[in-house]
């Protein structure tokens, strides 16, 4: 699967002309603020997937100021929140790798123990085929996880 880092080159574009989160939006944006936006990731195994994506160059976790930081994790919790509540998964993993963009970005992804890839990452080899009949219960809930995502940043956002 190709659930990780967009780009193809094995190099950080950092001119936002070549960069693919300067260039586009990276999926449906669920929530946009002056710092950050959400989108969804679009990974059919990974229904409620989605991408926190920093909207300007910062490459390091420790580059945000510690305004930035706090609305950050205020935001990745928000988040986690509406996945939990929409998903009600196993484990919600949220990752942060960024090797191929100059934009710190953070993977959310609820998880279950019945899921391709659980419980090693979702980057790792696949290990099973889902139940259809699971499968297409996530993906029924995922149909309100935007508005979920998008109601829960608001509450902590104001
Ligand atoms: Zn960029």
């Amino acid at each position: 699967m190709n659930a990780g880092t967009p780009g193809s080159a094995d190099a950080v574009s950092r001119d936002a002309a070549s960069c693919v989160f300067c260039a586009q939006e990276g999926g449906t944006v669920w929530w946009r603020d002056a710092w950050l936006r959400v989108i969804e990731a679009g990974e059919p195994d990974y229904p409620g997937f989605c991408r926190l994506v920093w909207n300007a160059h910062v490459t390091e976790f420790s580059d945000l100021s510690n305004d930035e930081r706090e609305h950050l994790i205020r935001a990745l919790a928000a988040v986690e929140r509406a996945l939990r509540a929409t998903f009600n998964p196993d484990k919600i993993n949220i990752a942060s790798l960024g090797n191929l963009v100059a934009h710190q970005h953070w993977h959310v992804i609820p998880r279950f123990a019945d899921d391709p890839h659980f419980p090693a990452p979702v980057w790792a080899a696949r290990r099973r085929e889902p139940s259809a009949r699971q499968h297409a219960a996530r993906v029924a809930a995922a149909a309100g996880v935007g508005a979920a995502v998008r109601d829960a940043l608001q509450r902590e956002f104001g």
